[in-house]
């Protein structure tokens, strides 16, 4: 019987490393020549092992090892990295799937008891045009394609013009959404790109889904006056009331079990000597439960007009951008869960800081589940990304029991 080969996975790691990264770290930026010579040396290693391989409309490249029953497993990952990336976000995932993929052939004679298919999704990164998660979301159907055609590069150079120099043809990106049709578990692996893991010393995490997020501009309006002449208690400043509000936003966030962050502050006339008439700041809210989360932004409202009324201010706010939090499976982290207990004997279950394609094909309807491997440092998107080689194989290990319940949970449906 075929056995596993986790070390395989690392080998296979350091060679993609050394065929597309440079002394700055990983440069597979999505629809450069970098990323389509990754994509082809990622199918000629699929093709060796007699699976069915194709490109859809929106340029996923998608393995398939056609089973008995046509429901199938998706194991996704993504071979596209940041600039000057790490040698692990994405492609960890695309390489532990590859593995798990011979596994299975191998077990199975070619002919698994259901489909099971490897999907490397194109862009993920979004690094070049601003907008990630390109080919999941066109596959789930929430891309926006206004949006999208409007996008440029730094060079100017757009979006729809960028995907036809590889073949890709934008008006037919949606048609993609087909390959979920049978889709019945979708199962990703992936570093976590944070420290909760390396905190707890614990190689691998279940994760229970992704935050939601709401993204807000809060401005605050005063009048401007002189700094010396002016007394204190007839001045209408715009910074004091944003600075007194700011504590009381981050205790909603905690009290609430969330995180926030105000990550910009903006004042005008923003001279030394006059009192502040106008204060913009951002906020950025996140939490796994949708309740929790609507609960933090009304506290925040209310908060910011608290402090408006009592420093004399007037405030007002401005939606930049909003996700819902998309959990994850039940029964798929139950199973996340078992298979790393089988591995390394101790869990935990964690929530998601950032998107991962695992979402859209979650809000597309497939049950789905992460499973998260620890990060060193818990720093990502930079070249100094690391993770301990026997985590890595680890990870490799569990995933693939993961994709073993997975396939009999299927099965058994
Ligand atoms: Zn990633």
């Amino acid at each position: 019987m075929h056995k596993l080969n986790p070390h395989r996975t690392i080998e296979e790691l350091k060679e993609l490393r050394s065929l597309t990264g440079d002394e700055n770290g990983a440069q597979r930026v999505a629809f450069t020549q970098t990323w389509a010579d990754a994509r082809a040396w990622l199918q000629r290693k699929a093709e060796s092992l007699g699976a069915e391989v194709h490109r859809d409309e929106a340029g996923n490249l998608w393995i398939t090892l056609q089973g008995e029953s046509p429901k199938a497993l998706l194991i996704g990952g993504h071979i596209d990295s940041v600039p000057n990336g790490g040698w692990l976000d994405g492609c960890l995932n695309t390489l532990a799937g590859l593995e798990i993929l011979r596994r299975i052939d191998s077990q199975y004679n070619g002919k698994p008891p259901v489909t099971v298919r490897l999907v490397d999704w194109a862009d993920e990164e979004g690094a070049r045009f601003g907008k990630s998660l390109f080919g999941s979301s066109a596959c789930s159907g929430n891309l926006d394609l206004n949006e999208a055609r409007g996008l440029k590069d730094k060079e100017g150079m757009s979006l729809p013009n960028a995907l036809q120099a590889r073949g890709i043809n934008f008006d037919e990106l949606m048609n993609c959404g087909r390959e979920l049709r049978n889709a019945a578990a979708y199962l990703e692996l992936h570093i976590e790109q944070g420290p909760v893991l390396l905190d707890l010393g614990l190689p691998l995490g279940a994760v229970l889904g992704t935050f939601g997020v709401e993204r807000h501009a809060i401005t605050f309006r005063g009048q401007a006056a002189h700094s010396g002449s002016t007394p204190m208690d007839k001045r209408k400043d715009a910074f004091l009331a944003a600075a007194k509000m700011s504590p009381e936003i981050y205790r909603i966030a905690e009290r609430n079990g969330g995180v926030c962050t105000i990550g910009s502050c903006l004042t005008r006339p923003g001279i030394v000597t006059s009192v502040v008439e106008e204060c913009r700041v951002t906020l950025d809210q996140r939490h796994l439960d949708g309740d929790a989360l609507t609960r933090m932004l009304t506290e925040a409202r209310e908060a910011s007009e608290r402090f408006a009324q009592e420093g004399n201010v007037m405030v007002s706010w401005e939606r930049l951008w909003q996700i819902e939090p998309i959990p994850f499976d039940n029964d798929l982290i139950a199973l996340c869960e078992e298979s790393i207990a089988e591995t390394c004997g101790t869990t935990h279950r964690l929530p998601s800081g950032p998107l991962h394609d695992a979402a859209e094909v979650a809000r597309a309807g497939v049950p789905t589940v992460m499973m998260f491997v620890q990060s060193l440092q818990g720093i990502s998107h930079n070249k100094i990304e690391d993770t301990k080689e026997e985590h890595l194989e680890m990870a490799v290990s569990a995933f693939d029991r993961l994709a073993s319940k997975a396939m009999e949970w299927i099965a058994s449906r």
